[in-house]
């Protein structure tokens, strides 16, 4: 991505609107300084209330805007309908309601590639408590996983008509794909609905999700690439015989074991670096674009780094509950997770992943499930893998960035504006420019609050980082030109609507 660091940084749809107004910083950025953060407060102005529109621009004032590839810089924001007016310095509005936000930052909204709906509990729930608990927390547009074995053509209609009615977030959809009846139906899943991410397991969830073979392996990276640039496979990448042969083996030795240090061992890290490599190796045939999810390992960054400088064609995230817990603190059985939650080691080798742009993109692998629905099993082997994590997602990260060798607008690149590029919806999200999406977070860093399950607003009873302070949340969130704050989403409720992100 080295290439888009360059300026001038005029996206191309930008240039069309000529009479849009182009804020100086566009022409010569300069670099922004770092004030105190001090109270969110309107300072004499009004404060928006939800729903307004009619015309009218919405105004923030006093805040530092973090530009992904640019830096942080001292700049209003002048909000439109649902998109970016323009970004300036002293810009006025007599007309606008104003909102002063000095010793804030502006962030694009966060973007989380990697969620489940609907596997522990009905769909349609989810999509309104999770979408919710994304929203409330920075999380504005959602790369939503649909799995299962059956072709999706027949239920797809009713899936993205759900979303526009119900969804607090914008949605993307990426597409499991596990046999020959799916796999046939790739084609019309692209032109049809847009759809141009999909997925498939090298190594399967024991009662949830089967794997695939290498032959099927190839087959579908031949029908994905062979749709367009656009396309990209994602992954879910470790060898399935050594994890089997692996947990047979703990397994036996430790029957009722209940230690999530056991369930590391049964995911060895190699494993993981096998199947990237595997992976890798198999794309090039067919030139297919591919993206690693969830890369858990130091061993997995260490295959992925070797393999990125060969090959643009491969891309790699990791999730914020890699980055935030550890086996030496976060034992509960809450935690279960594949791959499972690792070493302070393996955590270290993933910050630096980020920094050197060895992994892409930051994602949550959101999977709720209540803490009655883990603890029910008698052991360890038992209790099936997930936790919510969407609403811990942008705090955890905010909270250790700093102290891990992360600047700030470095982990807004990895959290909004590179899953917006990998996955087709750049510079209309992920970014702050005239003309993009009027989807922002306003964070105060530092803020210290206790997390909580209530703060984290899931259907869960239960949260990442449970009790734990954390410095640095969202304060404010902006979609499609709406002013939120949790207050005003509990009371506007339904008439805050996501949209369905048709790409291709
Ligand atoms: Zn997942």
């Amino acid at each position: 991505m080295g290439e888009e660091k360059k300026t001038p940084f005029i996206p191309d749809f930008f240039r069309q609107t000529p009479s849009t107004f182009v804020p100086e910083w566009v022409q010569a950025v300069k670099p922004g300084s770092t004030e105190k953060a001090g109270d969110l407060g309107t300072r004499g102005s009004a404060r928006p209330s939800v729903g307004q529109s009619g015309g009218k621009a919405l105004l923030l004032k006093g805040g530092h805007c973090i530009i992904p590839h640019q830096g942080i810089f001292p700049l209003d924001v002048k909000i439109r309908g649902t998109k970016i007016e323009s970004l300036g310095e002293n810009l006025s509005d007599s007309q606008a309601l104003t909102v002063e936000i000095r010793g804030k930052y502006v962030l694009p909204g966060v973007i989380d590639p990697h969620v489940h709906l609907g596997i522990f509990t009905d769909f349609d729930t989810e999509l309104v408590t999770e979408t919710r608990s994304a929203l409330l927390n920075g999380v504005t547009t959602l790369g939503l996983y649909l799995g299962g074995q059956d072709p999706y053509l027949p239920k797809l209609d009713d899936i993205i008509a759900k979303i526009q009615k119900k969804s607090f977030c914008d949605i993307f959809i990426h597409l499991v794909i596990l046999n020959q009846k799916q796999l046939e139906e790739v084609p019309v899943y692209y032109s049809r609905y847009g759809i141009t991410s999909f997925k498939t397991y090298m190594c399967g969830i024991p009662g949830l999700i089967p794997e695939v073979e290498d032959d099927f392996l190839l087959d579908l990276m031949e029908k994905v690439s062979s749709l367009g640039p656009d396309t990209i496979l994602n992954i879910h990448a470790e060898n399935y015989r050594i994890v089997q042969r692996a947990t047979q083996r703990l397994r036996k030795a430790e029957p009722l074991s209940e230690s999530l240090t056991e369930w590391e061992r049964s995911h060895p890290a190699f494993a993981e670096a096998e199947a990237i490599q595997r992976a890798a190796f198999l794309s090039k045939e067919s030139g297919v674009r591919i993206y690693f999810v969830h890369v858990s390992s130091e061993k997995g960054i260490q295959s992925a780094r070797d393999l990125k400088q060969k090959s643009k064609n491969l891309f790699f995230e990791t999730t914020s509950p890699y980055l935030t817990l550890d086996l030496e603190q976060d034992l509960d059985l809450l935690y279960k997770m594949v791959p499972p939650i690792r070493s302070r080691e393996d955590q270290k080798a993933l910050w630096q992943g980020l920094a050197d742009d060895t992994v892409d993109t930051i994602g949550s692998d959101h999977t709720p499930l209540s803490s009655g629905q883990k603890k029910r099993s008698v052991s360890l082997w038992d209790v099936p893998p997930g936790y919510p994590a969407v609403g811990t997602h942008l705090p955890s990260l905010l909270d250790r960035a700093a102290g891990n060798g992360l600047p700030l607008d470095r982990l807004v690149e990895k959290m909004s504006a590179s899953p917006a590029k990998i996955f087709g919806l750049y510079p209309g999200k992920g970014t702050l420019v005239p003309g993009s999406d009027a989807d922002l977070v306003i964070v105060d860093p530092s803020l210290r609050k206790e997390a909580t399950p209530q703060a984290a607003a899931s259907r869960s009873d239960y949260c990442l980082h449970q009790g734990k302070m954390l410095k640095g949340w969202p304060v404010a969130v902006i979609k499609s030109g709406q002013w939120l704050t949790p207050q005003s989403i509990e009371r506007a409720g339904g008439t805050i609507r996501g949209r369905y992100l048709k790409r291709g």
